[in-house]
């Protein structure tokens, strides 16, 4: 194969509507040669900036740097979006293999001392700039920093090896888990292990085995078909099976173990801290975010834990009696949990998914969320089948603004596939930016809804939706100058906020009404079924609660350990620790370690999966302000939190935006009510 510059549509202009990447012609062997030309690019317009005579100046330096290595941005995101989202061993293969140089990369540009030197000029004459440039001089100030810029040579080389080691690690980590995932299954035989499933889960536990090539159907460990599967079927034993499976990903001895692969991340983690001069990687991650300190951190974290529990023990009380009363002995273990909760609220609430579903066309809620966008902000979003996508499942939007200019291409990318990672996230395939010409972004939405006929969502998928789109919004309608500051670039305990505030409309019975719909009548979701929802919400919110807080505990634990050595057994860290804090053993945790992508597939979450939760504490005060305004569309306050939260990215200080949003800082008390959690003290 020729893979000289001329015949590697990577290395060609992007010649697509918007200038998205030419996915139609990519191919796995295209990536290490385009990343290499690229990086060499970025490299030779560093040396230029690093080597001119003029004096560092803000332009000539700053905002040269903040322009330069644009299209080893552009390809190195549409190949972590192939990586992520549609896999393949030879994909797998790249990835492994540029994992070190990318990171290798990175290090050299951030502790080249001519560059760091002519930052540090600007920065230290940064009072003289206006407040975005002085905003961008310090972030990349501290960018340098925080990437060993001011370490001793010696140092330096061993800090540029740690994280090379790291990239490696966490790229094995991933993997590691996409191979439990894709490789069990659960094959269902007749009606006996069918028993309790209702009609949507049997639809897609078919479309699971005719994707797989084979009859019947299967249960996979793709989150929108396990939980569904806990949550309906009544075979016990089954139920069981697949729980020991979903929590045992990344505990499977052989080739695919993650128990050291952790380990040795963990230890290469508190190395690079001490480096740092910190004394544990918690530490080092934790001063680079709005919380600023493991005690303010840990401190959110001990006020909702104690009353979690007790909603939790509350919560465990009703199901052990439904159960005993269905004549099933003894206790709730973890894989009886969502079972026995969707009696209960079936019972309690009259509220159960199967009847809920049909109100939650996919489609629909996709309208629903750019309907919300459009009241709120004024997008207006239509598609574009001519753009080149990766996948037939993409959908490509043009977004308008008001006053129809385009400002921002949207893909949504919404199902489950064997060859793509679980969860949802949000990605960009380029930034918004007018450093030089101005560029649009590009941004992508990925779900992972199990495919159906047609493909209906529970209300809690159709949340997971809008908070990935709050994401999206949070990236297409930025409105800075500088690439650095753009989107969701910002501090990291920060960029929950736009996702989860967008997450509050999905629930609004206003929205409901208009928007809920079934799909066969196309007669509007009753206003008593909305009460019922609402009320049975409320139910779950322990088990929610405790499940995520205990997650985030161990998280700060395991990265706040000050040894080199990290536990010789994490699982059973993991184990003694949330015995101690007093998890009841029938709740099961959100993630373990060994598969807690958050932690261990990239450094995005580690020490920070309390993130979430210190920003609800901002979404839940924040949306406040549309109560208080009367409407959940009041369009002084979506003015306020357009130009202050959603369209500033990292230009402006998170604290100071939020208060120009709101007029005051954030309250905890909003949190605690929203979770139902004020009563359970
Ligand atoms: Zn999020």
């Amino acid at each position: 194969m020729d893979m000289k510059a001329g015949t590697n549509p990577l290395l060609q202009p992007w010649d697509t509507p918007h200038g998205l990447p030419p996915f139609d012609s990519l191919r796995p062997e295209h990536f290490e040669p385009a990343l290499a030309a690229a990086m060499q690019a970025h490299r030779d317009e560093l040396e230029a900036i690093a080597t001119q005579a003029a004096e560092p100046d803000f332009d000539n330096t700053a905002a040269a740097f903040d322009r330069a290595g644009a299209q080893l941005a552009g390809i190195a995101a549409a190949f972590y979006n192939l990586t992520s989202s549609a896999t393949s061993p030879e994909l797998q293969a790249v990835q492994r293999a540029l994992a070190g140089p990318m990171a290798a990369h990175h290090s050299a540009v951030h502790m080249d001392a001519r560059l760091f030197g002519r930052i540090a000029v600007v920065h230290a004459r940064r009072e003289a700039l206006c407040a975005e440039q002085r905003r961008l001089v310090e972030r990349l100030h501290l960018d340098f920093v925080r990437a060993g810029a001011r370490l001793p040579a010696a140092a330096q080389q061993r800090y540029a090896q740690v994280m090379q080691e790291l990239a490696r690690l966490t790229t094995r980590f991933a993997q590691n888990v996409l191979h439990d995932e894709s490789s069990w299954q659960l094959a269902l035989h007749g009606e006996a292990d069918l028993a309790g499933l209702p009609d949507f889960v049997r639809a897609s536990a078919r479309q699971a085995a005719a994707e797989r090539g084979v009859d019947g159907h299967l249960i996979t460990l793709a989150r929108s078909l396990v939980v569904p599967f806990l949550t309906f079927s009544q075979r016990r034993d089954l139920r069981e099976q697949a729980w020991r499976a979903w929590v045992g990903r990344g505990e499977n001895a052989g080739e695919h173990d993650n128990r050291e692969v952790a380990r040795d991340i963990l230890r290469l983690r508190n190395e690079q801290a001490r480096l740092h001069g910190h004394a544990s990687y918690a530490d080092y991650s934790l001063a680079d975010t709005m919380a600023g300190t493991q005690t303010a951190a840990q401190g959110l974290l001990n006020e909702v834990w104690p009353r979690a529990l007790a909603a939790v023990e509350r919560e465990r009380a009703a199901l052990h009696e439904a159960m005993q009363a269905a004549g099933e002995r003894g206790e709730i273990e973890p894989w009886d949990w969502r079972y026995w909760a969707e009696q209960v609220r079936r019972e309690r609430y009259a509220v159960d998914d199967a009847e809920v579903k049909p109100y939650f066309e996919l489609g629909r809620v996709v309208q629903a969320a750019f309907d919300c966008a459009t009241r709120l902000f004024g997008l207006h979003f239509s598609a574009r089948d001519d753009i080149p996508v990766y996948h037939p499942d993409v959908r490509a939007y043009e977004v308008r603004d008001r006053e129809g200019r385009v400002v921002g291409i949207f893909l949504q990318d919404n199902h489950a596939r064997a060859n793509k990672r679980s969860g949802a996230w949000m990605s960009s395939l380029r930034w918004q930016a007018r450093n030089g010409a101005p560029q649009l972004p590009v941004i992508l939405n990925n779900n992972n809804f199990a495919k159906g006929e047609p493909t209906l969502l529970s209300l809690d998928d159709a949340r997971t939706l809008f908070h990935e789109f709050g994401h999206g919004l949070h990236g297409l309608l930025s409105n800075v100058t500088y690439v650095r500051l753009s989107g969701t670039q910002v501090l990291r305990d920060f960029v929950e906020l736009p996702s989860q505030i967008f997450e509050h409309w999905i629930g609004e019975p206003e929205v409901l009404r208009r928007h809920a719909r079934h799909y066969q009548t196309g007669a509007p979701i009753p206003d008593a079924l909305i009460e019922r929802l609402q009320r049975a919400r409320r139910f779950g919110q322990g088990y929610e609660t405790v499940r995520y807080t205990a997650s985030a505990i161990v998280d700060l634990a395991v990265h706040a350990l000050t040894d080199a050595e990290p536990p010789a057994d994490l699982c059973a860290f993991e184990a003694e620790l949330l015995q101690a804090q007093g998890l009841p053993p029938g709740v099961g945790l959100n993630h373990r370690l060994v598969h807690f992508q958050h932690l261990f597939a990239s450094s995005g979450y580690a020490a920070g999966y309390y993130y979430y939760l210190w920003a609800e504490v901002l979404d839940a005060d924040g949306y406040d302000a549309f109560t208080e305004a009367g409407s959940p569309f009041d369009a002084e306050v979506a003015g306020r939190l357009l130009r202050h939260i959603y369209a500033v990215g990292n230009s402006v200080d998170p604290a100071a935006a939020y208060a120009a949003f709101r007029g005051r800082g954030p309250t905890v008390q909003p949190l605690l009510k929203k979770r139902g959690l004020l009563e359970a003290a």
